[in-house]
């Protein structure tokens, strides 16, 4: 797993499972995505789909000149498609939040998500070559019973740790913005994220990595910081990362599956 970038002014992630490739977002101009994939050794040709968690520009903005030009497939709920004329003019297959969809080696579970968007979803990505699990839970207010179950028994987590409580309150957005930001439609602060993370840490979790920061009402060392503190009475004993806006962070990568260790070592 790779992230492109994540932030207000853009977001994608990137999957590699067995020979399949998948992209969770394409929300930067076509040109940087090209130049991030490339700077992986990636080459976009490689990928065959990319999947829409919601309409808002930072998650859609590359996908239609991307699957014009490459021949990826785009997928996304009925809802996105709907309130996102890119994804209906280049043919977005849709799904429904809560369906589960399979594409190439990856099974997706989709769950729908607390934001202020149409039909917006978090997903949980199983690998079915090695059982890897991935959870991508951002742009979300709050996570609801049926987010956390979903994240749970994961080897790796992306989650969105937006807003510092107090840097929010004092910053510089009009109320209004602020308000629907530390909403129940906005987005996770750190104190959010930390609760989510120890509902979920256990101690096979690999990775978690903290995304979509805001740059004016949050710092990655404050946002690290809380989630570590968080997690310090769970079993975690994985790796907490934060994402960068501008820059590619990755590759992150599941450990070995207790159920494939041991079937490898059945195997010799
Ligand atoms: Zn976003
Ligand atoms: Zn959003």
């Amino acid at each position: 797993m790779w992230l492109l970038g994540s932030g207000s002014r853009g977001n994608a992630v990137l999957l590699e499972s067995g020979d399949s490739r998948l992209l969770i977002d394409a929300g930067f101009a076509p040109s940087i995505l090209v130049e991030r994939m490339r700077s992986v050794d990636i080459e976009p040709e490689s990928i065959q789909a990319v999947l829409v968690t919601h309409e808002h520009t930072d998650h859609v903005r590359g996908v239609r000149v991307l699957c014009e030009r490459y021949g990826w497939t785009a997928h996304a709920t009925v809802g996105t498609i709907t309130a996102c004329r890119d994804l209906a003019g280049c043919g977005a297959i849709p799904f429904r939040a809560g369906d589960g969809l399979s594409i190439g080696d990856l099974d997706i579970l989709s769950v729908k998500s607390s934001h202020d968007a149409a039909e917006p979803v978090v997903l949980v990505a199983t690998s079915r070559s090695t059982g890897a699990r991935t959870g991508i839970a951002y742009d979300l207010g709050v996570a609801g019973q049926s987010v956390i179950d979903a994240m749970r028994d994961l080897d790796m987590l992306i989650l969105e740790a937006n807003h510092d409580e107090l840097m929010l309150h004092g910053g510089p957005y009009p109320a209004s913005v602020r308000a629907r930001i530390a909403g129940r439609h906005g987005h996770l602060s750190n104190g959010r994220a930390g609760q989510l993370a120890r509902e979920v840490a256990h101690r096979n979790l690999r990775q978690i990595v903290l995304a979509h920061l805001s740059e004016k009402c949050n710092t990655p060392r404050t946002a690290l910081s809380d989630v570590n503190s968080a997690i310090s009475r769970t079993k975690f004993t994985g790796r907490l990362s934060a994402a960068s806006q501008d820059r590619v962070a990755g590759p992150f990568e599941p450990g070995v599956r207790r159920a494939t260790a041991v079937q490898l070592a059945l195997a010799l």
